[in-house]
């Protein structure tokens, strides 16, 4: 029964987040995502804080691609995949997402929670130890609770710890080292290259979540084994269909022919969850052929963050050394990141403040996230904001 107890105990929780100024207001917006958006208040602004890295969010060829999915397999599957859920639209694009890593296989999820979620259990067990990052993503850490392993965590990218961590663990069966790709509050790249030779040196299998990684970082976007030059070298990957790639909806997990085989046998979240639609299948297979023609997009964003990062650090901004497209402006202190990111919106530029519990204490900025869908002028524009509201608050 709903009784006045429970009520008044959730609405005190409410009151608590909100007194601790935690509570998340969501901002509408009327538009598509893109470079520009509309706010419900008929608001124009630029987006710096979308994961529309390549600014494909929009595309008319992928909008055509999803349309023309829709017309020829329907709307929705009804099913789960291994039950009547799996079109050949589904299996070509677990190919495609497989030869664009490089990688012998791959399995769809209906998003990358999902995929890290159904990840572990299905292939370890109390006999086995994972060594994950600190810093990794919440999935990442709710899919290791969902398994009976060993659990080994190392601060954030240090690869001496990790080694520690890895001579520890050289009892278990087999080990595993986890790591995100790219880092979302900070923007840094894990040193996949150093993970992959310890791993040989101590045993271990590697996983990386390449969901802000994927499509950005790379010449030609294709990830953090294209960036260290050690494709084949990660035995499991990662990602998502609703960041660089489209930014709809989806997940998968690519990598090691007898590790996926074993994830469509026993992985829970594909098992027991709905076929992803034709329409998003359709759209993410004609996103791979684009990226097969042509790194154009790589290209733009690449040279829009450096573009921005230049700038910026001209003017004087505390900007933490970035890999991706993630550009952290460090401004430590809490208040200050809100009002700066108040301002920035009055000043038509769209962008978030993190402060603790997100980030560390005293470690408050502003994330920036750049885009191929940025123009110059776009970017000059969110400089030249930086620029006054820096000036105003006495931050440069
Ligand atoms: C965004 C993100 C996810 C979740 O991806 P979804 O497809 O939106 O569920 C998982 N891992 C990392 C590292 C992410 O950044």
């Amino acid at each position: 029964m709903y009784s006045e107890k429970v009520k008044q105990h959730f609405q005190n929780e409410l009151e608590s987040i909100r007194d601790a100024g935690l509570f998340k207001d969501e901002r509408i917006i009327t538009s598509p995502q893109g470079a520009e958006i509309t706010l419900k208040t008929g608001e124009k602004v630029l987006n710096f804080c979308a994961n529309n890295y390549l600014g494909l969010s929009n595309s008319p060829q992928l909008i055509e691609a999803a349309k023309e999915a829709m017309d020829t397999r329907g709307y929705g599957m009804s099913s789960v995949r291994f039950i009547c859920g799996t079109q050949d639209l589904h299996r070509e694009l677990e190919y495609r997402i497989a030869k664009f890593f490089g990688t012998e296989d791959s399995i769809l999820y209906a998003a990358c929670f999902d995929a890290n979620g159904g990840i572990f259990e299905p292939l370890f067990t109390e006999e086995d130890a994972i060594i994950s990052d600190q810093l990794n993503h919440a999935s990442i850490i709710d899919g290791v609770r969902l398994c009976k392993a060993q659990r080994f965590r190392y601060n954030n990218g240090d690869m001496a710890d990790l080694e520690e961590k890895l001579k520890e663990a050289q009892k278990a069966r087999f080990r595993i080292v986890v790591t995100d790709g790219v880092f979302s509050m900070d923007g840094n790249v894990a040193p996949v290259d150093e993970m992959v030779r310890l791993a040989e040196k101590y045993d271990a299998l590697v996983m990386v979540d390449e969901s802000h990684s994927a499509g950005v970082v790379g010449k030609t976007g294709r990830g953090v084994t294209e960036l260290f030059d050690i494709r084949g070298k990660v035995d499991l990957i990662t990602g998502t269909l609703g960041k660089a790639f489209g930014g709809a909806i989806g997940g998968f997990t690519t990598g090691r022919k007898e590790l996926i085989e074993m994830l469509r046998q026993r992985s829970r979240p594909y098992l027991f969850s709905n076929s992803l639609p034709p329409a998003v299948v359709g759209a993410a297979i004609k996103m791979f052929e684009m990226m097969d023609e042509t790194a154009e997009l790589q290209d733009k964003l690449h040279s829009n963050t450096e573009y921005f990062m230049e700038k910026m650090g001209k003017l004087g901004f505390d900007i933490k050394p970035t890999q991706s497209a993630i550009c952290a402006v460090m401004l430590y202190d809490a208040k200050l990141s809100q009002d700066f990111a108040a301002r920035l919106l009055d000043e038509g530029i769209y962008v978030i403040g993190f402060y603790y519990p997100v980030v560390p204490k005293g470690q408050a900025r502003i994330r920036v996230q750049l885009s191929a869908a940025h123009e110059k002028e776009h970017i000059d524009k969110a400089v030249a904001a930086f620029e006054k509201v820096g000036r105003e608050l006495g931050v440069i």
